[in-house]
């Protein structure tokens, strides 16, 4: 079975003057159940008010939580924050943090949503309202666990790098297109530009090259791995034209570095752009069911789960 973090406030409804497919996490919830008995549900908490803090600036918090948003960190974020927007934005860093743990015992588990990676320390940005990788990575930290982040979104983690700089117990790993959003990159602990148009191969091998070094140096005792499917070729803001096939061995890939070095890894969704929601939906449930299922090969058939 696959344990999967999922709560009915991800499923919040779209506000007013937004683009943002909102209906996204309630697809991947429909799909996911078509998988019955394969998926191990479990519902988090939202995350406590001193984690929120631990990472943002105690003020920004204050004008999610209250819906007062101002006007110009609404418009950089995407869309306005409603009072379901802001339940929403607790409760995800909550699921993150709890597949991480359900991870640390399980080897895998799935957050079917979060991956905030733009949110910054006052503000959010880039459709991301908190950042839940760094949130999740922070508490984990205070637990004495070590944590990875890798973020194979096509965007780089610029929020998840400038959130967790400095601090010992994290480390960043970032494989992107280079000329995308945001257009100042932070600096993660290992950031990967790739060119427009990359590829399958290019960009499987470039992203073994470069990951498995850093997993062997860092050491961490857990990946958190943002799965965004928009390097896609057919995604809206994809750049780097990998195929859904190239999507699978990356998810494969990624969970083959992390098994064969006994590493737990919890993984969320990401970046899926494109005018059919069902069509992104899938996408993530796919990448879901390929890493939980290279897991459980890989694990053997002498243990269960
Ligand atoms: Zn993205």
């Amino acid at each position: 079975m696959i344990p999967l973090v999922h709560h009915p406030d991800y499923v919040a409804p779209a506000p007013a003057r937004s683009t943002y497919q909102w209906n996204k996490n309630g697809l991947i919830r429909d799909l996911l159940q078509e998988e019955g008995g394969l998926i191990d549900w479990h519902r988090p908490d939202p995350v406590p008010l001193p984690w929120l803090e631990a990472v943002h600036d105690p003020d920004y918090v204050a004008e999610v939580l209250e819906a007062r948003v101002p006007r110009e960190k609404e418009r950089r974020l995407g869309f306005p924050v409603t009072a379901e927007v802001a339940r929403r934005a607790r409760m995800v860093p909550g699921g993150t943090y709890l597949a991480a743990r359900l991870a640390l015992s399980n080897r895998f588990a799935a957050n079917s949503a979060g991956g905030s990676h733009h949110a910054l320390a006052d503000t959010g940005a880039g459709f991301c309202v908190f950042n839940d990788l760094a949130i999740a990575a922070v508490q984990l930290e205070a637990e004495g666990i070590r944590t990875l982040i890798v973020d194979c979104d096509v965007h780089q983690g610029d929020g998840t790098a400038a959130l967790t700089a400095g601090r010992t117990g994290i480390a960043t790993y970032s494989i992107h297109a280079a000329k995308n959003f945001p257009v100042r990159k932070a600096r993660s602990t290992l950031d990967v530009p790739l060119p427009d148009e990359t590829g399958d191969d290019v960009y499987l091998d470039t992203l073994q090259a470069t990951l498995a070094p850093l997993l062997d140096e860092f050491a961490p005792d857990l990946i958190l791995y943002q799965a965004g499917v928009d390097p896609f070729g057919g995604d809206r803001l994809g750049r780097l034209s990998l195929t859904q096939h190239g999507l699978d061995r990356r998810e494969a890939l990624i969970a083959t570095l992390a098994m064969s070095r006994g590493l737990p890894l919890a993984s969320t969704v990401g970046g899926g752009y494109g005018p059919d929601a069902l069509e992104i939906a899938r996408r993530h449930v796919r990448a879901i069911l390929v890493l939980g299922r290279t897991f459980s090969a890989l694990r053997g058939p002498d243990r269960k789960a």
